[in-house]
């Protein structure tokens, strides 16, 4: 069955005319999808009952199940937990700022690239999301708030580099003008660095922000925190950063989850500042969220602030990351891996 929602236009234009209808009715049925986040063919009442029916049975209308959703009290953020038709689960996070709304997509069911601290790669990848289910995501949240969502960060679990067509055609369709007609600029995508991917994702002639999770300021640390490290090198990494903003002239933002003793002294701090001081970016420190499954513990209210200090002195920019929902299980991978646990548990 083709999967709808992650045709282009052009693709589903083909695909009505070869069910032998009209190209006009693609524009109806895109505009159902991607403009309107319809949940049904059923929804959309401009076609016929006949050709609702035929699309029915021909095509997959991938259209996420809300199984859980956590509020926080502090905040306002709302983790969801996604099933998908084949009962795999997902996460995805909504959260509101000032300026806007702003929707956290999953990548890929698990992810296999390792890094020590993260909860979404313990029992390793299960499979790619699709187009479809990438953008699905930020769809069924506008179905459920009714609200408008500005941003988009592939920020969830996953690595999106490892997921690389899909995630393009995710780019395309979220930001295509017959659809949400997202800025490129207010999509970003973050990867723990896979360096070809990297500079690929640079030749597109896109301008959507790259952020990379650094999380060390020379390569025996990183690849103590991350496997990737041992595929690709801290210089090379940083050599692709380079690239990426030459062809794109988007600033890049180092994510750097600071995590107690092992990564956050000042001479951690300076050494930063010297790799990163050619480079127009910001680091964004995040306090590292600890996970019960391994005993990193996360910096100091007064180490993070020490360590942001010592970067501003040298000129890097830095912010700290505002802890979001930290009350419903706000990192990666946290809330499907207790569901998953919880219904193991019950039905022993
Ligand atoms: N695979 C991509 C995107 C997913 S993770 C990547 O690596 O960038 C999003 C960010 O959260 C990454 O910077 C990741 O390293 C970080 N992260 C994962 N688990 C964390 C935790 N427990 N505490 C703090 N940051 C974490």
């Amino acid at each position: 069955m083709t999967d709808i929602k992650s045709l282009t236009k052009d693709e589903l234009t083909s695909l009505i005319k070869d069910m032998g209808e009209p190209g006009f009715r693609a524009g109806q049925i895109y505009d159902w999808m991607h403009k309107k986040q319809a949940g049904s063919f059923e929804e959309m009442t401009n076609l016929s009952k006949g050709l609702r029916e035929k699309l029915t049975a021909e095509c997959e209308f991938v259209c996420l199940k809300i199984v859980r959703v956590q509020e926080s009290k502090i905040d306002g953020t709302r983790k969801y937990l996604f099933e998908l038709s084949d009962g795999n689960l997902i996460e995805s996070v909504f959260m509101k700022y000032r300026f806007g709304n702003s929707v956290c997509v999953s990548s890929q069911v698990g992810c296999r690239m390792g890094c020590r601290f993260c909860a979404s790669t313990i029992d390793g990848v299960e499979r790619n999301l699709a187009p479809s289910e990438i953008l699905d995501q930020i769809y069924a949240i506008m179905r459920d708030t009714g609200e408008k969502v500005s941003r988009v960060v592939v920020m969830g679990s996953g690595e999106p580099l490892d997921n690389y067509d899909n995630i393009l055609k995710f780019v395309r369709l979220l930001t295509d003008e017959n659809g949400l007609n997202m800025g490129q600029r207010n999509l970003t995508i973050s990867t723990c660095g896979i360096v070809p991917n990297m500079r690929k994702l640079a030749d597109e002639e896109l301008s959507i922000n790259l952020a990379i999770s650094l999380h060390a300021s020379n390569q025996q640390k990183r690849q103590e925190l991350m496997p990737i490290a041992n595929q690709y090198s801290i210089d090379e990494l940083l050599d692709a950063c380079r690239y990426y903003f030459d062809k794109t002239g988007r600033q890049l933002t180092f994510e750097y989850s600071l995590v107690g003793g092992v990564n956050d002294t000042d001479e951690d701090a300076d050494e930063l500042a010297g790799i990163l001081k050619d480079l127009n970016c910001v680091v964004n420190l995040i306090p590292v969220n600890p996970i019960k499954e391994r005993d990193y513990v996360e910096s100091t209210a007064e180490r993070v602030q020490a360590f942001k200090r010592m970067l501003e002195k040298r000129r890097i920019n830095a912010t700290v990351r505002r802890e979001m929902g930290r009350d419903i299980d706000g990192a990666c991978g946290q809330l499907r891996r207790r569901h998953i646990e919880n219904n193991q548990e019950e039905n022993k």
